[in-house]
């Protein structure tokens, strides 16, 4: 590992000019911020990534849950994943964000993990964490070493030809179908941004995973209020039972009105370059009867534009039948 400088920020304005002084905010950057280290550290022992200055964020004050007087619930960046799952109101107003968590990771790596952290994951594509080989991702310009090579884990959706990764995070397929909000600290102030325009897609710049600019800190998360009498349920498929990503996952949040489908929210992951929210699904359910024939029809409409690469064909069919499952449990048929 190269060295490092490591300082302590127990202000925001103090991490946020540390962090504005980087060229860039993404892969590269001079200065990261470090919460519980898990994504973090990992890539410094693999050399992937290479901070000349790290800028512990823990002892700011951004661990707390709250319940907001308008319903929504802001939870901090810093906030376990094992207390955000474990949290009441979580559990009981937002249970799919509570499964996703307990699904990921170990409960020890949960203990570390925060939410700022775990949306910031990186892809667990080997190429990426393997600094030999060509990767655009971390070395843009270099090539995709997984389009021709092993990619059985890799996106079907929102691919491009300088990238195929999976987002591999559960939180983040939940907190898509939530409608979450991030909010962001920078160096021009805050602002608040839809999950779904928070993450981008690959296309030509594949280095590029968020909306971050250098400096910007994740302060909190914005949940809206749980939608009356919606139940919400999250699905992850995977080689094995536990401490593994997923193959295919879907989260949904569902309530229905005299019988017809009310409301309705869809997120796939594992599947995907970024958390999938799928509004053409979420389409063709609004309204129609909780039958396995309507959910199963709307899973095909989700997987429509897959494009599948050498090794994960089975992703297509895997994900459609991971949808059905999903929605045909929160809907209880
Ligand atoms: C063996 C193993 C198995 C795993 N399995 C799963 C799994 O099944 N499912 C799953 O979803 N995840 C899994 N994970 C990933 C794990 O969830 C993430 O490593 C963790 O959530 C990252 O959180 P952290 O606080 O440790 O992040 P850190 O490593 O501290 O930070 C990660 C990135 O976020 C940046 N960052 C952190 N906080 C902020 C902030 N507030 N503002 C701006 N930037 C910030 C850092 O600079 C860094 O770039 C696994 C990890 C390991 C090691
Ligand atoms: S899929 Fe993306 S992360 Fe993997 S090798 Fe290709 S460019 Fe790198």
């Amino acid at each position: 590992m190269e060295p490092f400088t490591y300082s302590r920020a127990s202000q925001t304005r103090d991490a946020i000019a540390a962090a504005a002084s980087a060229s860039t905010a993404q892969q590269g950057a001079e200065v990261r911020f470090v919460a519980g280290g898990t994504t973090l550290i990992d890539l410094m022992k693999l050399n992937v990534e290479r901070p000349q200055q790290v800028v512990d964020i823990n002892h700011l004050p951004l661990s707390e849950v709250e319940t907001l007087a308008d319903g929504r619930l802001k939870i901090g960046s810093l906030v376990r994943n094992s207390d955000l799952a474990h949290h009441p109101v979580v559990q009981r107003d937002y249970a799919v964000l509570s499964e996703a968590l307990l699904a990921g990771a170990s409960a020890q790596l949960r203990n570390m993990a925060s939410t700022g952290g775990n949306l910031l994951q990186r892809t667990r594509c080997n190429y990426f964490r393997d600094a030999d080989m060509p990767c655009n991702k971390r070395e843009p310009g270099s090539g995709c070493s997984a389009i021709k090579g092993a990619n059985r884990n890799l996106a079907i959706l929102g691919t491009s030809d300088h990238c195929i990764a999976t987002n591999p995070s559960d939180m983040n397929v939940a907190l898509a179908a939530l409608e979450a909000v991030i909010v962001v600290q920078g160096t021009q102030g805050e602002r608040q941004v839809p999950i779904d325009a928070f993450f981008l897609l690959p296309g030509t710049t594949p280095e590029r995973e968020t909306l971050l600019q250098p400096g910007d800190l994740i302060t909190h998360v914005l949940l809206p209020a749980p939608v009356k009498g919606a139940r919400s349920h999250y699905l992850k498929l995977r080689d094995r039972a536990s401490y593994e990503f997923a193959l295919a996952s879907a989260a949904v949040v569902f309530a229905t009105d005299a019988g017809k489908i009310s409301h309705v929210r869809i997120a796939l992951g594992g599947v995907g370059t970024k958390p999938w929210r799928s509004p053409e699904a979420e389409k063709a359910l609004h309204g129609q009867a909780s039958t396995p024939e309507n959910f199963a029809a709307a899973a095909a409409v989700a997987l429509r534009d897959a494009q599948p690469q050498s090794e994960n064909a089975f992703k297509v069919d895997l994900a459609q039948r991971c949808l059905t499952h999903a929605l045909a449990t929160v809907a209880n048929v």
